[in-house]
């Protein structure tokens, strides 16, 4: 028997790419997995989407295999050696057994007990590791995405713009004047505000829009495929729809810097350094009001 090498590489995608991976409805699920297998028939929809994954993933599409069923990252070189040893166990273990031996019991039995390739396994259902890994990624406070989960989609977002030429903006949030807001109201109040804020946030953002909390009375919305000019218009809407009146009739209002990828952009460093300086801007010319960056900002 061939036993796959597993010196060789293994990081071949990003980590963000893979956890949007089990939370993305359109990922290869489980189910289809073991649909591929032969542990039910396949419908012709299904024939064709995986041709469609087949061609447009590649050997990729062998870890794409593996990480439904596992949850692990096995780079594709690897995964298309494991997958046929993995079928030729599951046959084996069908014989034996005079019955269907579903593909991820087939896996599991592979990959912990004949191959080191998994070890400490525990059982644990699919709708329960998204649940878990949903919640990994978020702010409890507010329920938006956290701080590392910003940093990798932001990552991705450049990444693409700068492979591909895909737009994205940028959109960072200050809250005017919150230390004032809890040393008067209290700290209670103050994420009770941000609570709100969260919300608001989550109802006002596009499906595709990530919403996330950057730091303490700070949030970041990366705008998949949206130009600066609409990234604007989101913005001052944003501005006007946060904007709360407090108990003593003040208004608490935000300021917001906004940025998109451009010929200087290679980085998401940079992209976060250029919504930054816009936000500095309106912070510093008095508050309460949207800014867009240009490349001299940065
Ligand atoms: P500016 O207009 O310049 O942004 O002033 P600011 O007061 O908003 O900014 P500053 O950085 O001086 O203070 C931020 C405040 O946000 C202070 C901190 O206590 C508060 N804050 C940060 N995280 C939380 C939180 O989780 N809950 C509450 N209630 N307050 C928080
Ligand atoms: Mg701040
Ligand atoms: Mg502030």
């Amino acid at each position: 028997m061939t036993t796959p090498n597993d010196n060789l590489p293994c990081i071949e995608e990003t980590d963000s790419d893979r956890r949007r991976g089990v939370l993305d409805d359109n990922a290869l699920s489980l189910d289809l997995a073991s649909a591929f297998a032969g542990d039910r028939a396949l419908t012709e929809a299904e024939k064709d989407c995986l041709v469609d994954l087949k061609n447009t993933r590649g050997l990729r599409f062998y870890s794409d295999l593996f990480y439904s069923i596992t949850h692990q990252y096995f780079a594709p070189e690897v995964a298309e050696v494991l997958w046929n040893e993995v079928l030729r166990h599951k046959h084996v273990l069908s014989e034996a057994l005079g019955r269907n031996v579903k593909i991820a019991v087939a896996t599991l039995d592979y990959l912990s007990n004949v191959t080191d390739f998994m070890v400490n396994t525990t059982l644990i259902g699919e709708v329960h590791i998204g649940e878990i890994i949903g919640l990994s990624l978020r702010d409890g406070l507010t329920g938006l995405f956290n701080h590392s989960y910003f940093y990798q989609q932001i990552d991705l977002e450049v990444k693409r713009y700068v492979r591909y030429g895909l737009p994205v903006t940028l959109v960072l949030i200050d809250i005017d004047d919150f230390k004032l807001v809890n040393d008067t109201y209290g700290h209670r109040e103050g994420d009770r505000i941000l609570a709100v804020i969260g919300k608001t946030l989550l109802h006002l953002a596009r499906e595709s829009d990530i919403c996330c909390r950057y730091g303490g009375e700070e949030f970041a919305v990366i705008l998949p495929l949206t130009l600066v000019h609409d990234a604007e218009a989101i913005a001052n809407r944003m501005s006007k729809e946060l904007a709360q009146r407090l108990p003593d009739g003040q208004t608490l209002t935000v300021s917001i810097g906004v940025a998109a990828c451009g010929e200087n952009t290679g980085t998401y460093q940079y992209l976060v350094e250029k919504a930054d300086a816009a936000l500095y801007q309106v912070k510093r010319s008095g508050k309460n009001r949207v800014e867009v960056a240009t490349d001299e900002d940065v």
